[in-house]
């Protein structure tokens, strides 16, 4: 266990391969420490413990993620830890990597993932379980956990579909589901005590050791039992797991101003996804739209307070050089001071080269406020909204509560202030959907054109419809429903398309922007499976499965060859786990894993779905009881905390 740089076996590879930079490192802000940063014990024991973060997808992709950047600083800041990165690679690199037997490295130190204590993956998605079947086994890292030994990594997975980490369980040596940055610090410590002792009972008892705190989820110490029909009829500790607990916590930070990271975001050397800064000022969300996971598992509500986030943007622009700032949350207008905020941070760079801009998916007067204020200076190109269901009546059940009215006046703001482009979201196949709930986007997406030509006095305005496949996920009040076939989704599309293009007044200025719903599918089956799909992955993985969020390598028909292949023998199917309606007794894959949300809330919410009844935003109303707050030990925080982005100075 060395820690040397392989970059001379890497670098002739690199004449071949497409985009090389990417394989490279030495990005501004990246680190390379002492492999021996810890020291040593005084028996010699080894005390650096060592984490390799993956990002399970292309560099161009992985490099601007918020989670990676912020555990690698966490972790590098340690003087007895160090962390380094590693992305997916190319099929192009992976068969060069092959041939030349250089196994999966860091892009960091160039080392070996296999040397590393740790190898920590981010899932964003469930599109990148095969990506890191890849890893392992370039890496020389043996797939199954079970079949690991003493030398090599515990492979942790984290990020938001860790939530339901079940059909990765047979590759995966732990879990950890919620905020990472106090997680992978305690994680740390319990490696360090166990080294620091001699390493007792070999890689088995550390495992127990993390699972004993509650926070680390071991699936090899849990069992699962099915019903003769293919339900699951309970999950439990392994008899011999003594001490570890039956409901694995997520965890949360509760103070974000405690956390300012990242505070030197890494500056990426090669061409990325987002070519700007990015400084999240709250997490969690509360507005209880009933699709979405994100806003459920990140519960409850934490802002990061006005001069916190002040700090953040004025230091992370120092240290990287960027242009452009993004405020990032789930809904950032819905920051209790947003409004100063932007106010503040539009005086303090009036008149320089810096942009900033606010994701958000509110449909309100109070958006165009806010970015009309954030393009002072600027060109007032696009906004993007989100009403994600097309008729008000599919809007009740998501409990996305904008009226058409609410629309169209917001829109007719952005035209108004100049903007030129509106680009509006929908999901297609949301529960109790029908073609007729779909069919109204296209009366929206005129109304919206008519709208902005009335206001603005111009033919030359645009709409563009962009349209997704819903996919239900865990955690969340959906979690119980039938998931649309693809070609249901599909045809309903295929109507869409046909009613905004046979309007001839509309032409050029109404853009529609659609995927089909094959991948839709897949992704139903890793989100909401359990451990037998594992069985899947590794099939369609050995039949040459890579980026499967990436159209270009997506190839469905092999997915579904692997599933038809791999559960034969077993009282399942794609379509059991995808279009099946769950009652309430089913014991779900992800029971045990605790969100902090209370499972009755959960159906008792799917309920009012059912019934068309809104849920109001309790960060304004009372509690509904959804069990985090209490569980957390906390209350909804929101400001205003009346403090101010000054002191510091204007630019
Ligand atoms: S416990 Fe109550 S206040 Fe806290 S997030 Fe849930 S519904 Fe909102």
């Amino acid at each position: 266990m060395s820690g040397e740089s392989l970059f001379a076996a890497l670098e002739p590879l690199l004449e071949s391969v497409s985009k090389p930079i990417q394989y490279v490192g030495g990005e501004l802000n990246s680190q390379v420490k002492d492999w021996h940063c810890g020291g040593h014990g005084p028996d010699g024991e080894e005390l650096t413990t060592r984490w390799a973060l993956m990002y399970p997808d292309a560099y161009e992709v992985g490099v601007p993620n918020q989670g990676v950047m912020i555990l690698y600083e966490v972790l590098n800041e340690r003087p007895d830890a160090l962390a380094e990165r590693t992305y997916t690679v190319w099929p192009d690199m992976e068969q060069a990597m092959r041939d030349a037997d250089v196994p999966q490295l860091t892009v960091d130190g160039h080392r070996a993932v296999r040397e590393f204590d740790v190898l920590g993956v981010s899932f964003s998605t469930e599109l990148g379980y095969t990506n890191m079947l890849t890893a392992l086994d370039l890496a020389g890292i043996p797939l199954h956990a079970a079949d690991r030994g003493d030398d090599d990594p515990i492979v942790l997975a984290g990020g938001h579909a860790a939530f339901n980490p079940e059909p990765v369980a047979t590759f995966i040596d732990a879990a950890v589901i919620g905020d990472g940055e106090q997680a992978v610090l305690t994680i740390t410590d319990l490696i360090r005590e166990w080294k620091s002792q001699g390493r007792p009972g070999g890689r088995a008892e550390l495992l127990l050791r993390l699972a004993r705190t509650g926070g680390v989820y071991v699936p090899s110490l849990y069992e699962v039992d099915y019903l003769p029909d293919g339900r699951i009829k309970r999950v439990a500790p392994a008899a011999d797991a003594h001490g570890v607990p039956w409901r694995v916590s997520k965890h949360t930070v509760m103070d974000l101003d405690e956390w300012p990271y990242p505070k030197q975001p890494l500056v990426p050397l090669a061409e990325s996804v987002h070519e700007r800064m990015s400084v999240e000022i709250f997490r969690g969300c509360t507005r209880g739209c009933r699709f979405c996971q994100a806003g459920m598992i990140t519960r409850p509500v934490r802002e990061r307070s006005i001069t916190g986030i002040g700090e953040m943007v004025e230091k992370g622009l120092a240290a990287t050089g960027f242009e452009e700032v993004g405020l990032l949350s789930l809904s950032s207008a819905d920051h209790s001071e947003i409004a100063d905020v932007t106010k503040g941070l539009a005086d303090r760079y009036e008149g320089t080269q810096t942009g900033l801009s606010l994701p958000s998916t509110r449909v309100d007067a109070f958006n165009i406020d806010l970015a009309n204020e954030l393009t002072r200076n600027g060109r007032r190109s696009g906004l993007t909204f989100a009403p994600e269901g097309g008729s008000e009546r599919i809007r009740k059940v998501i409990n996305k509560m904008v009226t058409e009215e609410d629309l169209i006046s917001t829109v007719a703001a952005a035209y108004g202030a100049g903007w030129r482009q509106v680009k509006l979201y929908f999901m297609c196949g949301l529960p109790t959907e029908t073609d007729e709930d779909v069919l109204q986007i296209a009366d929206l997406a005129k109304r919206v054109i008519d709208t902005g030509r009335k206001v603005s006095g111009r033919r030359d305005i645009r709409c563009t419809v962009s349209i997704g496949g819903f996919v239900p996920k865990p955690h969340t009040p959906f979690q119980w429903c039938a998931q649309l076939g693809s070609e249901e989704t599909d045809a309903r599309l295929g109507k869409l398309k046909e009613a905004l293009r046979s309007d001839k007044r509309y032409g050029a200025a109404i853009g529609l922007r659609y995927h089909d719903g094959e991948p839709g599918i897949v992704e139903g089956l890793l989100s909401r499976g359990d451990r037998r799909v594992g069985k899947v992955i590794e099939a369609v993985w050995r039949d040459g499965a890579r980026f499967d969020g990436w159209s270009e390598h997506f190839s469905y028909e092999r997915w579904m060859r692997a599933a038809d292949a791999a559960l034969a023998d077993e009282p399942v199917d794609v379509a059991w786990y995808t279009t099946r309606e769950r009652g309430e007794a089913e014991v779900l894959p992800w029971d045990h894993l605790d969100s902090g949300l209370d499972k009755d809330w959960l159906w008792e919410d799917w309920q009012e779905a059912l019934d068309e009844t809104e849920v109001e935003d309790c960060r304004w109303t009372p509690c509904f009881d959804c069990g985090v707050c209490p569980q957390m030990g906390t209350e909804i925080q929101v400001g205003p905390t009346g403090k101010k982005l000054l002191p510091l100075t204007v630019v």
